[in-house]
């Protein structure tokens, strides 16, 4: 509803980010509506992460196989599971859609570094389905997700693009040219039959769906990468293990098996062969700033953690009256606010991108057809086919072009890599400081400490992130080819 006068949350959350605040001057709105998802996040961090954090943490470097349900429950009170399904099918995902992801994110990640990912991963899922414009499935998983949210009951997504034998080779054009690709998609009748596995798969032993991408021809598989949708319930679909971590434990990492997993044709998410481009630099381009989000989140809840340290008395004497201290504090602000500011200037980018298409009267008309004629077998194979996909590529790539998508990677991987080396600096800096000791800030500072390392690793490393700002800002190599509908074989 809208407010007047900002909540004690709502004012932290301006004066943080003095750009939303001046924002908000233009409209209060839609900023109040970010302000508001924060405010969930905050309350499900009291409620929920803060009790349980240290314990998870723990308890899975016993039994890395536990998943406590309730963390995931609990988060649809707060619709964390809608965040990036757009509002048209009942999201949360409005004009703000990146910001307000972004926020929550940071926000969550202030509580639990773990917790936050395992709620984060779910809309990375959602991401190639909603970027790919395959509406075909809109109406049934997103809106599965957002009617099931509603009743209590967690319906997540995964993302899987990682093999065994490639990480960083499948996140770029020039990589995946000479990757060793170990998984297929063979072409069969009616569909394709995928074989291989994936790896280091967030969520994946929770998810009940996966964006998956895969080679249809593992000799060439730039050309021919490809998005699936896979179901759980597939056969030949398995997530036989689940990583030890050293940090973010509360989330899985799953390891996916596929043999002879049948996938029907209307499940090819975009078209075949365009799986770089569509589905995995478009996500990047989104993803990778609220990864900067999590890292930044992560830093801050380390730092409020050391802060409370330095108010201890020890020795009669009070680390925070000394200079060191003090001056150690004020580059951690510094820290934080540069990563926030980053994260900010992708995710604003990125917000003005994304709106121009999912605000579009273009496309909200489609919504404003009967359900029963979006849910019918007639328009889904509409959809689903060569031209129904082109025409809705048509309106999105109208609003989306290369160069736009482009100067987003960039600031997505700008914003990813300084928050992750910000995040470890300042944690690195907070547990020399504190020394050994066995204060309870010192256990979380140190969580905090294996939380943050993992987001150099993710969505890129960071030395990946550091070349794609290379090649796009000085190299001019990479260019993100957004697509061509009624074009086949175009990338
Ligand atoms: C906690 C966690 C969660 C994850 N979640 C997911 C997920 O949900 N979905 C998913 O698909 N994947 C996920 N991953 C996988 C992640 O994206 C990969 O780990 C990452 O891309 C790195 O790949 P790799 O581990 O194979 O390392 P490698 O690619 O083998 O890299 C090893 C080292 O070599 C460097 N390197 C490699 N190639 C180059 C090059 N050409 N130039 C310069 N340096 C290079 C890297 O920077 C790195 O330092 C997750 C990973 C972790 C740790």
């Amino acid at each position: 509803m809208f407010r007047k006068e900002p909540s004690e949350i709502g004012k932290r959350v301006l004066k943080d980010s003095p750009i939303l605040a001046a924002l908000r001057e233009h409209d209060r709105e839609g900023i109040d509506g970010i302000i508001r998802l924060v405010e969930g996040c905050d309350e499900y961090n009291r409620r929920v992460a803060l009790p349980r954090a240290l314990e998870l943490d723990q308890r899975m470097e016993r039994e890395p196989e536990y998943f406590d349900w309730v963390i995931m429950r609990e988060a649809c009170r707060y619709r964390i599971f809608s965040l990036a399904i757009p509002e048209s099918l009942g999201g949360m995902a409005g004009k703000y859609m990146v910001t307000g992801m972004a926020l929550a994110v940071e926000e969550l990640c202030s509580a639990c570094g773990g917790i936050g990912l395992a709620l984060a991963a779910h809309s990375l899922g959602v991401s190639p389905l909603v970027a790919s414009g395959a509406m075909a499935h809109w109406e049934t998983v997103l809106r599965e997700i957002v009617e099931e949210e509603k009743k209590g009951n967690p319906v997540v997504m995964a993302y899987a693009i990682t093999e065994p034998s490639a990480g960083t080779d499948v996140e770029e054009p020039e990589f995946l040219q000479v990757a060793k690709i170990g998984m297929e998609a063979k072409k069969v009748n009616g569909g394709y039959l995928l074989n291989g596995r994936k790896c280091f798969i967030s969520g994946g032993s929770e998810a009940k769906y996966f964006t998956v991408t895969a080679a249809t021809d593992r000799r060439r598989p730039l050309e021919t990468w490809t998005t699936f949708l896979v179901e759980r319930e597939m056969p030949g679909f398995s997530t036989p293990r689940v990583e030890l971590k050293m940090g973010q434990r509360a989330c899985h990492a799953a390891e996916l098996n596929f043999e002879d997993v049948f996938v029907p044709q209307s499940h090819v998410l975009g078209f075949e062969g365009d799986g770089m481009a569509n589905g995995i630099l478009i996500i990047m381009a989104a993803s990778r700033g609220p990864v900067g989000a999590i890292a930044t989140g992560i830093a801050r809840g380390a730092y409020q953690h050391f802060l409370s340290w330095t108010k201890t008395v020890r020795g009669g004497k009070r680390p925070i009256d000394q200079e060191r201290i003090q001056m150690a504090l004020a580059d951690m602000q510094a820290l934080i606010q540069e990563s926030r500011g980053l994260y900010l200037a992708h995710s604003l980018c990125g917000d003005a991108l994304f709106r121009r298409a999912f605000t579009h009267p273009l496309f909200k008309s489609a919504f404003l057809l009967p359900r029963k004629l979006r849910t019918s077998r007639a328009y889904s194979a509409f959809l689903n086919s060569y031209y129904g996909k082109s025409m809705v590529n048509a309106i999105f790539r109208r609003f989306i072009r290369d160069e736009d998508i482009t100067d987003m990677l960039s600031k997505a991987s700008l914003a990813k890599f300084t928050c992750a080396d910000n995040s470890m600096e300042l944690i690195s800096r907070a547990l020399e400081l504190m020394g050994v000791n066995d204060s309870p800030e010192r256990l979380w500072v140190e969580k905090c400490y294996r939380d943050a390392k993992l987001t150099q690793i993710y969505e890129g490393t960071n030395q990946l992130n550091r070349l794609v700002v290379y090649n796009v800002e000085i190299a001019g190599t990479l260019k993100i080819e957004v697509p061509r509908p009624f074009k086949r074989g175009v990338r």
